[in-house]
């Protein structure tokens, strides 16, 4: 008999993850509410493909076609970017339409308490129907930012918030825009249907906020001294109230145990500016499947699964925050105001990327995914790729790498044509040599 999976969140990070369980054969139970505020998200094209891969057609219908995005930052205006907006409430709602077509149980209802009883995991759900009662073996947290963490030491980074307005004007094209500003940032993104989302993101330590009832008044002040946002606002009003929204970056140091993950924004949740929270969350969710198959079949695997996850969760982590610390670095107007002093530096100062020589590049065993399990196997290791690499369309790279190595006198390219019988190892020898491994 199959474990049952229960899924608590029903997001892109506990979607990607319920799919991949529910295609290894597994039963799963998801049990999720809507989020309670309404919100625009922009995404990349990337996205666009991982949510396709991850097997979400109804919610890929959702997202608007991609749309111009102007970057107003360190006084210098670029239009040269686009981004697909999606209307998170509309993308989420087709989004569990998408997880009933692939066969996974969905309990719509509010997780009020978790309980454990004979080694499974039981949660309270408030349903419109009433208390219901879910259960599953194995528990995958993924109720995103809301996520109760007790007793998980945690990475934070500085406190942030996001003021989201809701604006109304006439219809038009669709659009965006961010722009810096002395205490933060702005995300402006309008709705072909005239619908405006005005986002200003804060130090939460230092910015001074007014009460609840005058804090339209204060975004839209500080919004008509931003050029970028008067396309957005001109002919336009605020509708409703002024929500906020958490946006410190925090990383839960233990993502997984023997018989539980955390995926997305319940294990690590990035920094908004870089705009990659969806696509960082569908990142640790698609590989938690193999993970979550491993803890259930292989148990003796079971922590070197756990590594694997650790691991990569932690490698998006830092690197998110790194190219949030070199964007918000290249902003200089403001150097000693508390938003910007605080992030150009944080989470250390090491390179996003660094210029790889031979001397740093190694072979060892690390976990990686085979067939749906985690197992060992030999990569090549070096100071931008900590996890290690595998393989390169399908082609393992080690031993080749190790081939060439134990033939100095002879070209990269001819050991590896040699070695991979066609002419494939000339361009596998000159893109060895670019990644600095020869
Ligand atoms: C201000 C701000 C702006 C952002 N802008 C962007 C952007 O432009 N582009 C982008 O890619 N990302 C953006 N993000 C990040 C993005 O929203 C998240 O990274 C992404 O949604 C994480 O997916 P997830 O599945 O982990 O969690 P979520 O999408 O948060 O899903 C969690 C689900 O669990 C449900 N849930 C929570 N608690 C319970 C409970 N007790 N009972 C039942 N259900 C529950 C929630 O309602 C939700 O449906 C932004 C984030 C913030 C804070």
């Amino acid at each position: 008999m199959p474990k049952q999976i229960l899924v608590l969140g029903g997001g892109p990070a506990g979607g990607a993850v319920a799919i991949g369980l529910r295609r290894m054969g597994y039963p799963v139970t998801l049990v999720s509410e809507p989020r309670p505020f309404d919100a625009v998200e922009g995404i990349s094209e990337r996205v666009l493909a991982g949510l396709k891969g991850a097997g979400f057609y109804k919610a890929l219908q959702t997202v608007a076609p991609a749309s111009p995005r102007q970057v107003t930052w360190n006084g210098q205006t670029s239009a040269a970017n686009t981004e697909h907006l999606i209307v998170r409430p509309v993308f989420d709602a087709a989004l569990l339409q998408d997880l009933i077509s692939h066969g996974i149980e969905l309990v719509r209802g509010r997780i009020r308490r978790q309980l454990s009883a004979d080694g499974r995991y039981v949660v309270e759900v408030e349903t419109s129907d009433g208390t219901v009662e879910c259960q599953g073996d194995f528990l995958v947290e993924a109720r995103g930012r809301a996520a109760p963490a007790s007793g998980i030491p945690r990475v934070q980074g500085s406190k942030t918030l996001s003021l989201l307005q809701y604006w109304q004007g006439p219809e038009g094209p669709a659009r965006s825009a961010v722009q810096s500003f002395t205490e933060g940032w702005a995300w402006m993104a309008q709705r072909a249907d005239g619908r405006r989302y005005l986002q200003l993101t804060l130090d939460a330590g230092s910015t001074e906020l007014p009460a609840k009832q005058a804090l339209g008044d204060w975004c839209r002040r500080h919004l008509e001294r931003l050029e970028q946002a008067h396309p957005f606002i001109e002919g336009a009003e605020p509708v409703g109230d002024v929500h906020a929204r958490i946006s410190t970056p925090v990383l839960c140091e233990r993502s997984a145990g023997d018989s539980w993950v955390r995926v997305g924004d319940a294990a690590m949740a990035v920094d908004p500016l870089s705009g990659n929270g969806i696509f960082q969350a569908l990142s640790s969710a698609l590989q938690a499947p193999a993970v979550v198959n491993t803890l259930l079949q292989s148990p003796e695997r079971g922590e070197l699964a756990r590594h694997f996850h650790e691991q990569r969760i932690e490698g998006l982590f830092y690197r998110f925050a790194r190219i949030g610390r070199d964007f918000y670095a290249q902003e200089s107007q403001w150097p000693d105001q508390a938003f910007w002093r605080k992030r150009r530096s944080w989470p250390d100062n090491q390179p996003l990327h660094t210029d790889v020589i031979p001397q740093q590049v190694s072979i060892d065993r690390r976990p990686v995914v085979r067939d749906g399990i985690i197992t060992e196997a030999e990569v090549v290791i070096t100071p931008d790729q900590p996890l290690g690499i595998w393989h390169l369309n399908g082609i393992e790279l080690a031993p080749l790498l190790r081939r060439v190595r134990a033939q100095p006198e002879r070209s990269a390219g001819d050991v590896l044509n040699d070695a991979l019988g066609d002419s494939r190892g000339t361009q596998l020898a000159l893109w060895m040599s670019q990644q600095g491994w020869l």
